[in-house]
């Protein structure tokens, strides 16, 4: 087609707008954000296209982005010269939504207690912000390509938009936004100027507003550490990570060998998938010499660690190497080794030096270093070194890791022991603990079957056992109380019990024994294979 056409918006993309044109939002300056950071993404891709593509059209254009204010006609324009989008690219991207990023974003509009609309960012879905201030969105748009023609797409965002081609003009993107009434501030200079500097300030291009130049930051990540100050750091994490507060933890790290490589990872106060609402992208960006080779990378870390917000930039990668091959590449795979070495020591020396601090880690992400543990063979013993645990030697709130439990297992115990239960009250009133309060004996408590189906996999830790309590075999330390000083049932009298029991109980049981361990419960269930009775429960449930 080359005429103008009007069409419907993809009806996920209605909702969308629907929510975003009438919720109430306090924070809808972030359109801005959202605008330049695409703005900012047209610019490095087509960066990357210099480099790998010969023909482009207008090739000398000044990569850059400019904003143009018009307060009497209250309009705001800003215009890139990245890499622009044809025809088929502008009904794509700016009427459908390929990715689940929206469904995701409804979920947690409707169900969290915050409706906080500007997290839209983070979701994949920043450009409909625009129409948080707008009526009306249009799009000029020219390809990189020179033999696209340019187009022009607009829509007052309540259902339909229009497409057609428009002449004149030059390689990349302008949008020009008709400022709502409630929102003619934002045709302000100094307000705009004001708003870059809050959300963009790392934006690696030139900005310019109504022709005057915004200054920006470096790219952080190449700097040297002591260069660096914490408030630059918070700055970058804010940015990168379309965060609003300060990160947990920082790692800002330069490696030579086996390659070189310049990273700065963030770890979040918290994220969205531990409260339910979707799965989380990965969340570093692979450049090489600061061009951008891929956004949110998936090859860079392993999925377990896709909470990680940051930069990883490698000379060594080569920059005209495609998506495809480099999925096989060898030296990403090294680069992914390198990198979650350094994170996992990074962690575990953070947990030395402020066991507080990685509490908190530990009650936000564990589900990570969980899924990290009980999937990924490679680090496996490094994440369960990782893992924190309640026990019945720990204070109430206190952790306990299986080093701590190792390092004061009595002499003559052979075994680690662990029980599950839902929570620490339950535990504690089971049956299955008696004779390890009586002995002694320190008990680690899990909350999860993810948490039993580690430790048996696991199978040992530093040359010992990893026994679950409610195994039949304990294979405890002997001591002086073993034999209780009270009347015991005569071979007759258990024979009769025991018969009567496997009667009633049937197939259910396998056998019924005397036991030592028992003190004030009459009888418990033990487990013969080895499944603990959570992780049974779930392969049952698994099973339905
Ligand atoms: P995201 O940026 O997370 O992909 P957006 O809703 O912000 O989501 O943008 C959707 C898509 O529209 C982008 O992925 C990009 O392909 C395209 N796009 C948006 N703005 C521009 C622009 N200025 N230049 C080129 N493409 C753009
Ligand atoms: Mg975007």
């Amino acid at each position: 087609t080359t005429g103008t056409e009007t069409r419907e918006f993809q009806a996920e993309v209605k909702q969308l707008l629907n929510i975003v044109i009438h919720s109430l939002y306090t924070d809808r300056e972030i359109f801005l954000r959202e605008l330049i950071s695409n703005a900012a993404d047209a610019l490095e891709k087509l960066r990357y296209q210099k480099i790998t593509t010969k023909e482009i059209a207008d090739g000398d254009l000044p990569l850059e982005i400019t904003l143009e204010l018009d307060e009497d006609g209250h309009t705001l324009a800003i215009t890139d010269t990245g890499i622009g989008m044809t025809r088929d690219e502008l009904a794509e991207n700016l009427g459908t939504i390929a990715h689940s990023g929206s469904k995701a974003f409804f979920q947690y509009l409707a169900e969290g207690d915050k409706k906080d609309v500007s997290l839209i960012g983070q979701f994949g879905v920043g450009f409909y912000a625009a129409f948080m201030v707008a009526d009306e969105v249009t799009v000029f748009s020219r390809s990189y390509n020179p033999e696209a023609a340019g187009c022009i797409w607009t829509s007052d965002g309540t259902g339909s938009y229009t497409l057609g081609e428009a002449e004149g003009l030059k390689r990349g993107t302008k949008i020009v936004l008709r400022l709502k009434e409630d929102a003619h501030e934002f045709a302000k200079a100094d307000v705009i100027k004001r708003i870059i500097k809050q959300y963009s300030s790392f934006v690696p291009f030139a900005i310019l507003v109504n022709g005057e130049k915004v200054d920006t930051v470096q790219a952080l990540w190449t700097k040297n550490k002591k260069e660096v100050t914490p408030e630059e750091y918070t700055e970058f994490y804010k940015y990168i990570a379309n965060a609003y507060d300060e990160p947990l933890f920082k790692l800002h790290f330069s490696v030579d060998a086996p390659l070189a490589i310049n990273a700065l990872l963030f770890v979040p106060k918290d994220h969205f998938e531990r409260l339910g609402f979707g799965r989380l992208e990965p969340g570093v960006n692979l450049y090489c010499r600061k061009v951008l080779i891929q956004q949110q990378s998936k090859e860079i870390l392993p999925e377990w660690l896709r909470f990680i917000k940051g930069v990883v930039d490698s000379e060594e990668l080569p920059l005209n190497i495609s998506r495809e091959t480099m999925q096989d590449s060898a030296l990403l795979a090294k680069l992914r080794k390198v990198i979650t070495g350094r994170f996992l020591k990074f962690l575990s020396e953070q947990a030395s030096k402020d066991p507080e601090k990685y509490k908190e880690f530990w009650r936000n992400f564990s589900m990570f270093i969980k899924e990290g543990a009980a999937t990924d063979f490679a680090y496996r013993n490094d994440l369960v070194k990782l893992m924190r645990f309640e026990s019945s030697k720990a204070g109430e709130g206190e952790l306990v890791a299986l080093q701590n439990y190792v390092e004061r297992m009595k002499e003559d115990q052979k075994h680690i022991y662990y029980i599950n239960g839902p929570t620490r009250e339950v535990i504690e009133a089971s049956p299955y603990l008696e004779i390890f309060w009586k002995k002694e004996i320190e008990v680690l408590y899990t909350n999860e079957a993810v948490d039993d189906y580690i430790l048996s996999q696991l199978g040992e830790f530093e040359g010992k056992k990893l026994v679950s309590v409610d195994q039949a075999e304990l294979d405890l330390p002997e001591g002086e109380t073993d034999t209780p000083d009270r009347e015991t049932l005569s071979q007759e009298q258990f024979e009769k019990l025991a018969g009567w029991l496997k009667e009633v109980l049937g197939k259910k049981i396998v056998e019924v024994r005397e036991s030592k361990r028992l003190e004030d419960n009459p009888a418990i269930v033990l487990n013969q294979d080895s499944f603990t009775s959570s992780m049974q429960r779930m392969m049952q449930m698994a099973n339905k």
